[in-house]
């Protein structure tokens, strides 16, 4: 039986050598790439048939068993199946390895990749004017004003008469509005706002207006049809010009810095009583004309900018509203804020406000 036993272990130790290359293929089965495990497949293959088919060199031995004595047969051929065994664990076990890692492969190579990062959405940001109107409301609510809205429909009365502009007044033409078929008018302006603030909630009174107007104006450079206006008022006993001009000062110091200064040139409004109109001095040269020693220019090279206008709170106007002149007196003062925005930022033409050009308008974050 020796005789036969060495060539069953010369048959193994054979198998061990030659299956040396799969020994260790389990240590390093992740860093093949799928052509190479793929080729080791069909080597592990025909080597499987090699070692365990029906003309292997194991298959072989079994014949050997009968040649042995009787009595040492059963040991064995034990022997030679222990080894058959190992051979066949051996070989599937790697072969299974391998045909585990070729699916996973190829499962992750057909995988969608999620990973992909999504597109993202496109922030937007406040209008250039609501960025503004924001900026002075903050400011004169934390003067004590409250923030006043109304409607942008009017009657006549609303919009004319109340505020001291009769039928056939000529400020009604350079006010020309738009007209519903059953005579309501588009407000002209944000002074409506004080007729009906002051109805609604009496006086003593500190509002501003901001809000949009309509005119029968012709689209050009510096005009459009509908634009914005903040309206402020104020009525209190005792209220004089000086207070209107300290709080001109003051809002306009906290927008544009404590160096600026304002003037009041005598004007006329049908509204208020008496009237001035109200500058600033420029924001970017300092009031000096020039910047860069070129004309500034925002102010033209003049150092001021014009904004809006103001008055003392014309008393036909607290009459048409039931308060009494002779008790109570207030200010009123009213500025566009497409001129201010078309100022501060140098805009040569008031109409690219209201293109929605994304270009345009994403430079005002
Ligand atoms: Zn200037």
């Amino acid at each position: 039986m020796i005789e036969q036993k060495e060539q069953v272990e010369k048959i193994r130790e054979a198998f061990n050598q030659e299956f040396g290359r799969f020994v260790d293929l389990r240590n390093k089965i992740n860093s093949l790439s799928l052509s190479v495990a793929e080729n080791l497949q069909r080597e592990i293959s025909e080597f499987k048939t090699k070692h365990t088919g029906k003309k292997s060199e194991i298959a072989n031995a079994k014949k050997l068993i009968g040649r042995v004595a009787p009595e040492e047969r059963g040991a064995f051929g034990q022997f030679v199946q222990t080894v058959e065994k190992k051979i066949v664990t051996a070989i599937e076990e790697a072969e299974t390895n391998l045909n585990n890692y070729i699916s996973e492969a190829k499962q992750e190579r057909e995988r969608l990749d999620i990973t992909l990062p999504g597109r993202r959405p496109r922030v937007g940001h406040l209008h250039l004017l609501t960025l503004l109107r924001q900026q002075i409301e903050d400011i004169f609510v934390s003067m004590g004003y409250a923030i006043e809205d109304d409607r942008e429909i009017e009657t006549d009365y609303y919009n004319f008469d109340a505020l001291n502009i009769p039928e056939g007044h000529p400020a009604r033409e350079s006010q020309d509005t738009f007209y519903t078929t059953d005579g309501f008018a588009l407000r002209s302006q944000t002074s409506t706002v004080q007729i009906r603030a002051m109805e609604r909630r009496g006086v003593p009174l500190r509002i501003i207006a901001p809000g949009r107007v309509i005119r029968r104006d012709t689209p050009d450079m510096t005009h459009v049809p509908m634009f914005h206006q903040i309206e402020g008022l104020c009525i209190d006993r005792g209220i004089t010009m000086a207070h209107l001009k300290g709080t001109v000062k003051e809002w306009l110091r906290r927008l544009f810095g404590k160096d600026t200064v304002i003037r009041l040139r005598p004007s006329y409004f049908p509204f208020t009583e008496p009237s001035a109109e109200f500058d600033f001095s420029c924001f970017k040269c300092g009031g000096r004309g020039v910047f860069e020693n070129e004309r500034c220019r925002p102010c033209k090279g003049s150092g001021w900018i014009e904004l809006g206008g103001s008055g003392m709170v014309h008393p036909n106007v607290l009459k048409a509203c039931n308060v009494d002149p002779k008790v109570y007196s207030g200010f009123a003062f009213g500025f566009g804020l497409e001129r201010m925005c078309s100022l501060m930022y140098e805009l040569d033409d008031i109409r690219l406000m209201f293109e929605n050009d994304v270009r345009f308008l994403e430079q005002f974050k």
